[in-house]
């Protein structure tokens, strides 16, 4: 293990939090998630089998929370093959430096989110002026300073396949953030989504809070490329997911899930785009 790690001098323990803070679910009988105040954490595999991986790391300083969810659901002492992060962003990666030391384990993210993983770029600055309500006013006490994961961190193949989920491919689903992927069971069709889309108004302190289910695109603050944010949920809703695990929000199943997201793609422009705010150019594609 390269122990030379590091997270930036901004990050630090975020006060929001939420109603679903520490619930867990069983989306498949291999496909649990579990919500670590605001954001949304994957273990996939079976509990039988201990062979298992996980997706995202949770906010910052949750992860000894993680740890116990582990052991909780694949027996004391039980530790992921490998961690895939959707991307970087404060809220995905807040426990992994102390995870990798503690299970010593390899992470792996799409090459174009490998600079804010190894110390060389911070992320644009949230925008707290878009449309939107409590959340999006917070955004600028949100960590953005790369973390340095050191050599602890590789780049996804690029053939699609991923380290330890034999039956996914991960899709580049840029538009959140460059390097942001989604992660496709083709023999069911589940999908684990990222921030592409989420299932609560991220930017509203209310809606996270109680979790109320809302279809929405990647949370405003922190996007940036909005005509690429459209075209990753247009190329999801063509994969016509049976299951959405998304970074935020309650999972999202059969018709509920169809028609959504096909609301979604449709009306984009009326529920994903913001009126106003520095990264957003109206004149979509
Ligand atoms: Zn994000
Ligand atoms: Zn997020």
């Amino acid at each position: 293990m390269d122990m030379n790690m590091s997270y930036g001098s901004d990050y630090r323990a975020i006060p929001a939090t939420s109603i679903g803070n520490g619930v867990g679910m069983e989306v498949l009988p291999d496909l649990y998630c579990h919500t670590i105040q605001i954001v949304n954490i994957s273990l996939v595999g079976d509990p039988s089998t201990k062979d298992f991986v996980l997706v995202d790391a949770g906010m910052p300083e949750s992860a000894n929370e993680i740890i116990s969810v582990v052991e909780e659901r694949f027996g004391a002492n039980s530790r992921p093959k490998a961690i895939i992060l959707t991307h970087g962003h404060f809220d995905h990666v807040g426990a992994i430096i102390e995870l990798i030391k503690h299970w010593n384990v390899s992470v792996y993210a799409h090459e174009l989110e490998m600079p804010y993983l190894t110390g060389q770029k911070s992320y644009p600055e949230p925008d707290s002026t878009v449309e939107g309500g409590m959340v999006a006013k917070m955004s600028p006490m949100f960590p953005i300073e790369p973390i340095n994961l050191g050599g602890n961190v590789q780049a996804l193949p690029s053939d699609g396949t991923v380290p330890h989920m034999p039956d996914f491919r991960w899709l580049h689903t840029p538009g959140h953030s460059p390097g942001h992927i989604s992660l496709l069971r083709e023999n069911d069709r589940a999908l684990i989504v990222g921030d592409a889309f989420v299932n609560v108004k991220q930017e509203y302190l209310y809606k996270v809070l109680t979790q109320e289910q809302e279809i929405s695109g990647p949370p405003r603050y922190l996007t940036t490329d909005w005509n690429a944010a459209k075209e990753s949920v247009v190329k999801l809703e063509r994969l016509n997911p049976t299951v959405a695990v998304t970074g935020h929000g309650l999972p999202l199943t059969g018709q509920y899930l169809t028609e959504n997201l096909r609301k979604l793609v449709n009306e984009f422009e009326q529920i994903a785009l913001p009126d106003y705010g520095k990264y957003v150019n109206k004149k979509m594609n």
